[in-house]
């Protein structure tokens, strides 16, 4: 058996740091970029169970690995998952344990999840208008996220983020209305391009993609913004902006129009234990048949971690105007 490394190391040199580990592919929204409107799960089974997740957690940890970000699916619906939470708050080598939910869960949960470790929280909010809400989520109720979104603020992470979709179409007037709720809050928002992850028929990609240059415009006419360096570092590939007199920053997320790939510092595991060295390519290591074999060690987890940075890809090829490549959608990847 080969020497363990202390940290993983791709074959470009980039040093991977972060995990993002989806601990289910089921949701109680069905927004209409993310998923079909009928959409079939991975059977129970075959998911992970949370003791796989924490072993996964451990061995990531024991690699170099500082932040772990749990997401789905809706990772707050996932029984029991505080439990997950509190074991991994108390991972010596984690520094940031970190979190993205719809905050459908939030009122009940944000306290919670703070006082079991959970660092800085990023909740999905595309419209404040109820009926559009519901419509670009099919099943949310907008009134039961923003008093999550409220207990998150109240909970006292070290951040909270709103993430937004712009879809031209169908809110991309409200823009500003979002960049509203988080500047009077004091919270981060960050608006992520539309990815073409899995096949979708509500709407054309082609047509509906907004891109950053085009928001920051849009914004611009109201705020003045303040580049706050480049993308990378412990912020990921966001490239942020200071807003005057506020303690939000306002983030995008730009894979299409800003490729970030040479600054990528991260993989995903899947709720099936697939991990996933790209989120735009199907380069993988089966992870769960590593955990369920009888002949499973810490080890032998380990090194089929390191044996995956040999095939983690140089760069994903997203082309919004063309078919998607990637039919895995994103509650299966794992945002
Ligand atoms: N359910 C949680 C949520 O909605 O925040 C966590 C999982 S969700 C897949 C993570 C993030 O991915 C969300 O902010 C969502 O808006 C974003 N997302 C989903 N599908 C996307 C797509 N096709 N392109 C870009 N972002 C997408
Ligand atoms: Fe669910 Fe999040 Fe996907 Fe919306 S973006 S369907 S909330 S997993």
């Amino acid at each position: 058996m080969n020497a363990l490394p202390p940290t993983l190391i791709d074959r470009f040199g980039r040093r991977v740091d972060y995990v993002r580990l989806s601990v289910t592919d089921r949701c109680d929204f069905r927004c209409v970029y993310c998923m079909a409107e009928e959409m079939t799960f991975v059977p129970k089974p075959q998911v992970l169970t949370l003791e796989e997740h924490f072993q996964l957690a451990q061995a990531f940890t024991e690699l170099g690995v500082s932040k772990i970000r749990l997401t789905g699916g809706e990772p707050l619906i996932r029984n029991d998952i505080l439990s997950l939470v509190k074991r991994l708050g108390r991972l010596p080598a984690l520094e940031q344990l970190v979190l993205t939910t719809n905050g459908s869960q939030l009122q009940r949960m944000a306290k919670s999840l703070r006082d079991s470790g959970v660092k800085r929280i990023n909740i999905s909010l595309d419209s404040l208008q109820p009926r559009r809400f519901r419509q670009l989520t099919r099943h949310g109720n907008l009134d039961q996220v923003v008093a999550g979104i409220e207990a998150a603020v109240a909970a006292g992470f070290e951040r909270v983020r709103i993430n937004a979709v712009i879809l031209k179409g169908r809110n991309e007037d409200e823009v500003l209305d979002l960049v509203d709720f988080a500047y009077r809050r004091g919270i981060d928002i960050a608006f992520i391009e539309e990815m073409p992850l899995g096949r979708i028929l509500e709407h054309d990609r082609a047509l509906s993609f907004c891109g950053s240059a085009e928001l920051r415009a849009i914004i611009s006419q109201r705020y003045s913004m303040h580049a706050l360096g480049d993308p990378g570092g412990a912020d990921g590939p966001a490239r942020y902006f200071t807003l005057p007199g506020s303690t939000s920053r306002l983030g995008f997320i730009s894979p299409h129009s800003e490729n970030f790939c040479h600054l990528c510092n991260r993989v995903r595991v899947t709720a099936e234990g697939r991990l996933l060295l790209c989120l735009g390519n199907e380069h993988s290591v089966d992870l769960r048949a590593v955990l369920r074999s009888p002949h499973y060690t810490p080890d032998s987890l380990k090194q089929a971690i390191v044996a995956a940075m040999a095939i983690k890809p140089e760069r994903h090829h997203f082309n919004h105007e063309a078919e998607p490549e990637i039919l895995r959608f994103m509650n299966t990847t794992g945002g």
